[in-house]
């Protein structure tokens, strides 16, 4: 006997999937009513946890309906973007990059260019060298060590 007890399949009649146990010989749609034959049934998805194979019927049910998964969204204290978000207020490039150093300063002390990766990530900026060299030309910005910046 597979040690994967439970399975995942899709009703043939209204298309919604439920989660089986696989030793059962036959399961009824909780939607429609419809009796299938598991042996006979396409099995999307296995596992031993009953609460895993919930899961991917949640999973599932979302992908047959062509919704997007939504990723697990960052926590909204995440400093690069609270940086992002404060610097949307600036009125050009110069004085967005400002107020990114300014939060990045304030949540992290100092900032690098694994940093700047994250922000032009997140933000959308653009190529990172790019990003370096208009930082450096900010005057408030000062540079302690190479690549290493934070507000004065
Ligand atoms: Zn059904």
């Amino acid at each position: 006997m597979s040690k994967e007890r439970y399975g995942v399949i899709v009703c043939s009649d209204c298309q919604n999937a439920r989660c089986v146990d696989l030793s059962n010989k036959t399961t009824t749609c909780n939607h429609c009513g419809n009796k299938m034959k598991i042996k006979r049934m396409n099995i999307y998805y296995m596992t031993r946890s009953q609460k895993e194979g919930a899961w991917a019927v949640r999973r599932l049910n979302e992908k047959l309906k062509g919704k997007e998964i939504p990723e697990e969204k960052k926590e909204p204290s995440d400093p690069y973007y609270k940086a992002i978000k404060e610097s949307s207020q600036g009125k050009d490039e110069k004085e967005r990059l400002l107020i990114m150093a300014r939060v990045m300063t304030k949540e992290l002390g100092e900032f690098g260019r694994g940093d700047i990766e994250n922000l032009a990530e997140i933000g959308d900026l653009g190529d990172v060298d790019k990003l370096i060299e208009k930082i450096r030309k900010i005057d408030d910005i000062y540079e302690p060590k190479n690549e290493t910046f934070k507000i004065v």
